[in-house]
């Protein structure tokens, strides 16, 4: 179980900070640019160093310990921690989030109901609580506490269901992976009957990859369902344009999980600059789940 949830979180990274470089381009720019990005070369919008991830890496981290301070009630905790990110003046935050996070008056759950009617003009549906959520179905091992918390984290500044109904089938798919279940599997069987079906034909999906959760959802679907390698995966997404560390730091998530973190190249996973932080908060998600279970 170790060995899956450090795959997944360090997969997790390495998406976001493969896919870092090619944010916010097409998929043409991309290959005039750089032909295909295979390697983790920092640069593009962000300017980043060579291993440096962005906000879905931070805010991913930020749930993993925000949960281990107290996983009886993890909402401050998070809460807290995505202030703390804030206050630290990040380079690339999203504009629901950024606009959640600016008006926080001291409860999350209303606060991001106030900011979907009065600052968003309804739009909330964006990718950024799905971006965070797979901590949440590593520490626990009870399906209805990783969905209720799942969705929780989600409405703390995603109002619109649509964000929460993403990140409560992405964790289920995640909470069968760690489990044993094979990835293609779990997907199949979590996706039959929602929105998500139709990426089951196989065939790239129709929306671009963008940062609406439905697309971006819908791709990570996709090219975990079509690629049979981890590398395969983030390579794919980042190489496909639009929200390309997003979309490639949630494909790399699950994609990580299945395949456990030995079996990810260490010329990816040694460059991750925060690896060792992923390291630690593995291995204590990792002793919550296991405490759980002799609950
Ligand atoms: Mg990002």
């Amino acid at each position: 179980m170790l060995d899956k949830i450090k795959g997944a979180l360090v997969g997790f990274a390495i998406g976001d900070a493969l896919g870092g470089t090619t944010e916010f381009l097409t998929k043409k720019e991309i290959s005039e640019r750089y032909g295909v990005v295979k390697k983790i070369v920092g640069g593009g919008v962000w300017n980043l160093e060579k291993g440096e991830t962005t906000d879905d890496t931070a805010m991913t981290l930020a749930v993993g310990w925000g949960i281990l301070k107290d996983p009886d009630n993890p909402i401050s905790p998070i809460g807290d921690g995505f202030l703390k990110w804030y206050a630290s003046g990040p380079k690339d935050i999203g504009i629901i989030i950024q606009t959640v996070l600016s008006h926080y008056k001291g409860d999350w759950f209303e606060d991001a109901k106030k900011a979907h009617f009065d600052y968003l003009n309804e739009l909330s549906a964006g990718n950024g609580s799905l971006m965070r959520c797979l901590p949440v179905a590593l520490a626990y091992n009870d399906l209805a506490v990783i969905e209720s918390i799942t969705r929780q984290q989600s409405k703390m500044t995603h109002y619109d269901s649509l964000a929460d109904e993403a990140c409560i089938i992405y964790n289920r798919i995640a909470y069968q992976v760690l489990r044993g279940k094979e990835l293609k599997k779990a997907i199949k069987d979590e996706i039959k009957g929602t929105t998500y079906e139709s990426v089951l034909t196989g065939r790239k999906p129709t929306c671009r990859p963008d940062g609406f959760v439905v697309n971006t959802m819908k791709w990570v679907l996709y090219w975990l369902l079509t690629c049979e390698s981890y590398l395969d995966v983030v390579i794919g997404a980042t190489n496909e344009g639009h929200d390309t560390d997003t979309v490639a730091a949630i494909a790399g998530g699950l994609a990580g999980l299945a395949s456990g973190f030995e079996a990810i190249p260490r010329e990816y996973s040694d460059l991750i600059l925060v690896k060792d932080e992923l390291l630690a908060l593995s291995l204590e998600l990792a002793e919550l789940n296991k405490s759980v279970d002799l609950r």
